[in-house]
């Protein structure tokens, strides 16, 4: 890319991220109940297939395959000791793909564990699983760091912070709102703002979550609790449904474009699709968007 990624979110200009990665995975054959970030190791070229999609499609800024990273989530498949191996190969493939026509963004998602007092999971252990995949990430090679798919406010602060402490890159934070624009823990999206951008980031806003109906409300939140903010757009392809043994999700790609265009206007300024889209939704929003250039 042309210039530094803190650059080009500070003109203001609108950054295209990718769609969904565990849903396609699965489409190309990733095996029911097995860790995606596996496939960093075994399968490679198919994680390449992905990005390079994705790339094709229009998208400027890539997230690496794993969501899933953190010692504590890759734990439930017995992987927590090559947590290091997988964030490291996981951050060059997308590295590898991208080259330097677009940027990479290690991608940190939820541990899986609720915080205390529900679960078992403290802040400091938090902190330090994120802070060992961040530094992976960091290391393999990414642009940017990006924490999405939050819904518990101290787990996105531990993550936050943990990042903030390993790289001066930048940081983004997503979090997965329902319907009335709370997360699953309970979290309003001005809260959500109004704690988390002070800490540093580089973005903030919604990825994943019940459909698209709720985005100008968290984007009107969030603007509101921060206004300066840099606002991230990465809403589901609607709501699912379950056609048969599928599941299906009810909003196509021009249907889907067109409402991100609606969001872009509300000021989204980082926008990308999440769960039930594929490289034809980022294909559908490039060319939307070029159109409103
Ligand atoms: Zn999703």
């Amino acid at each position: 890319m042309e210039m530094s990624l803190k650059g080009y979110l500070a003109s203001g200009r609108v950054l295209i991220a990718d769609g969904a990665t565990g849903t396609m995975l699965m489409a190309a054959g990733l095996p029911a109940g097995a860790a995606p970030e596996i496939w960093n190791i075994e399968a490679p070229v198919q994680i390449m297939a992905l990005h390079q999609t994705y790339l094709e499609a229009g998208s400027q800024i890539i997230l690496s395959n794993s969501f899933g990273g953190s010692p504590i989530k890759l734990a439930k498949y017995g992987l927590a000791e090559r947590a290091v191996e997988l964030n490291h190969a996981a951050a060059s493939l997308a590295r590898q793909a991208a080259g330097d026509r677009a940027y990479v963004a290690g991608d940190i998602g939820p541990t899986g564990e609720l915080m205390e007092p529900l679960g078992e999971l403290t802040p400091d252990t938090a902190f330090e699983a994120f802070k060992l995949q961040a530094e992976a990430l960091v290391e393999g090679g990414v642009d940017a760091l990006w924490i999405e798919t939050m819904s518990d406010l101290e787990e996105a602060r531990a993550a936050v912070l943990a990042a903030k402490q390993v790289t001066h890159l930048p940081v983004f934070c997503s979090l997965s709102f329902g319907i009335k624009s709370r997360t699953m823990m309970g979290v309003s999206a001005g809260r959500a703002a109004a704690e988390l951008w002070p800490l540093g980031l580089a973005a903030v806003g919604a990825n994943c979550g019940e459909g698209l109906d709720m985005i100008p409300e968290v984007l009107r939140q969030m603007r509101e609790a921060a206004p300066d903010a840099v606002l991230i757009a990465k809403p589901n392809a609607g709501l699912p449904r379950i056609v048969g043994k599928e599941t299906v999700y009810d909003v196509g790609p021009d249907d889907f474009a067109r409402q991100m265009q609606g969001f872009v206007e509300l000021g989204a300024r980082v926008v990308g699709s999440c769960c039930g889209s594929n490289p034809e939704y980022i294909g559908a929003l490039t060319a939307a968007l070029a159109g409103q250039g």
